[in-house]
């Protein structure tokens, strides 16, 4: 799931924009024009969905990065970087890197920049299902735009009530509210599947490592049902009967398990791109 993620308002606008920094770019002279030049257009290149451009641009200034560490375009530039990781679905990788450009930042007093990191990272963090780190990001980054006086500080206050919109949504029950469960993040992807058993329980399925979904009243408050060759168990509610979730019975699953979103907000699933999964033939994605 990304995160509050921007968009630019007028895309015509924004690639004339990337157009401009493609040739300040090409004609920037030295080590700290290069630097900052790199950074602003690897920004624009991430804003466009095009963050696989802005890593092979960034990748190889990384050393330039680290020997004017102590410039404010440093700080941008581990930014961009960091950002583009984060949509390039490399987010674990983009923790230490947003980490550097925050201490450039800080080092440098540059509370502009410091504010825009800690607003990048959170969202970052909320995307990773961190969202107590998530939300000390976001604070910080409201007070020293606040303190700035800096309009972007509604953009700030959006991720603080988007963050418990979030906190909301994670959260699920069955019908009479005997088994609840937590997800840990928003799914980004879910399946359903045509199987003998899926289109009889009607189930959409989020995938999740197994440990990582709170489920509470289970199995005081469940039954479950396994079938055929025995990998999973499929668990319902003993009191109303809503399917929750299957649990692997065997390492077929790779260590995940299935969670059946139509126990959470309508919003959830409404967000989530569902793929349709021939189970009962083919054993591959129709879609
Ligand atoms: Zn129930």
């Amino acid at each position: 799931m990304a995160f509050q993620r921007f968009t630019a308002p007028d895309p015509a606008a924004h690639e004339a924009s990337i157009a401009e920094h493609r040739a300040r770019l090409a004609a920037a002279q030295g080590e700290l024009a290069r630097l900052d030049a790199t950074a602003d257009l690897a920004a624009l290149l991430t804003t466009a969905r095009q963050e696989a451009e802005a890593l092979t641009l960034l990748e190889p200034a990384g050393e330039a990065a680290e020997a004017l560490s102590h410039e404010e375009a440093a700080g941008w530039f581990w930014n961009a970087y960091a950002t583009a990781l984060q949509y390039s679905d490399r987010r674990a990788e983009a923790e230490p890197v947003f980490a550097k450009a925050l201490a450039v930042s800080q080092a440098g007093g540059w509370q502009r920049l410091q504010a825009f990191v800690l607003q990048h990272w959170g969202r970052s963090l909320v995307e990773q299902g961190r969202l107590d780190e998530a939300q000390a990001r976001f604070e910080q980054a409201l007070a020293l735009r606040r303190a700035l006086n800096d309009p972007r500080a509604s953009s700030t206050e959006n991720a603080l009530t988007g963050l418990t919109e979030v906190r909301r949504l994670l959260h699920g029950s069955c019908h009479c509210g005997a088994v609840r469960l937590t997800l840990p993040w928003l799914p980004e992807t879910a399946t359903r599947c045509n199987c003998s058993l899926c289109r009889r329980v009607g189930g959409t399925w989020a995938y999740y490592p197994v440990g990582r979904v709170v489920i509470e009243g289970h199995p005081e408050h469940t039954q479950g049902y396994a079938w055929g060759d025995k990998t999973l168990t499929t668990v319902r509610c003993a009191h109303c009967g809503s399917v929750t979730h299957w649990d692997p019975l065997n390492d077929a699953s790779a260590g995940r398990h299935g969670v059946n979103l139509a126990n959470f907000d309508p919003q959830v699933l409404a967000s989530t791109t569902v793929r349709r999964f021939d189970g009962a033939e083919s054993w591959t994605y129709l879609d």
